[in-house]
């Protein structure tokens, strides 16, 4: 409490809280904090020194011919940086991955599709009500740019993330399929998510338990009804993690 120059932190009724409204991230707690239980996540890389980082692994990707993906959140909101790394990654022989949700300017994602080696392309729902009801954009950019990149011959493996009672329904397993079987080029492979909760402890941690929605994993018959539709279409689908 003394370290936080914005009063962020109280104690009442032995529970220590921040006030993440008035907090500003600096850091000043957790590095006092004698347990460790409040951090900083998250750090501020140079593109010089992030690729000096990635190529201390080149001997993994050598061996396991691995390399590297960018995820987020959203990557390509930083897409000249995204760009700058690629680059150095490529005259290095390191492979890169980008996983995106594709909500992202048309040209920006084609520029990247020129040089990225594998896109992981979420796909939530078909359903525009659905998906600006639970993400709060519209899906249109989004099916677009999919077939933009499409297009192009980049490889792409779909994700789709699939919520009990939200996206995993017949029709709109169905929509999605027969939307993917009609995309320029087949994906490589679309790749199911049943939905988890492991962000619960992340979540609590910050704060925001509203954010659960009472969202439910799939049922096992859920999503074999599901693999059995993609299959269905001629599309290759398992599920992931
Ligand atoms: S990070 Fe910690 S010290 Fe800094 S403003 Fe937030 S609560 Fe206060």
């Amino acid at each position: 409490m003394k370290t936080c120059t914005e009063n962020a932190i109280s104690f009442t009724d032995h529970i220590i809280s921040t006030n993440r409204d008035h907090c500003i991230v600096c850091g000043k707690c957790a590095e006092v904090c004698p347990s460790r239980a409040s951090e900083i996540c998250g750090k501020t890389y140079q593109p010089d020194e992030l690729f000096k980082i990635i190529e201390k692994d080149m001997p993994f990707f050598i061996q396991s011919g691995g390399g590297v993906t960018f995820s987020g959140g959203e990557p390509l909101i930083h897409a000249d940086y995204i760009k700058d790394i690629i680059s150095r990654c490529k005259q290095a022989g390191i492979h890169t991955t980008i996983d995106t949700a594709g909500n992202i300017k048309t040209e920006t994602i084609t520029g990247i599709a020129r040089i990225a080696d594998l896109f992981l392309f979420d796909l939530k729902s078909m359903n525009e009500e659905i998906h600006k009801k639970w993400t709060d954009s519209s899906n249109k950019l989004i099916l677009h740019n999919l077939s933009v990149i499409s297009a192009t011959g980049a490889r792409i493996i779909i994700r789709m993330p699939l919520i009990a009672g939200i996206n995993d329904g017949t029709d709109d397993i169905h929509d999605a399929a027969r939307y993917i079987s009609e995309l320029p080029a087949m994906p490589e492979i679309i790749q199911l998510l049943p939905y988890h909760n492991i962000a619960g402890h992340k979540l609590n941690k910050l704060g925001k338990t509203d954010d659960f929605h009472g969202f439910m994993p799939p049922s096992e018959s859920s999503i074999q009804r599901a693999l059995g539709i993609f299959k269905q279409y001629g599309i290759a689908a398992e599920t992931g993690a």
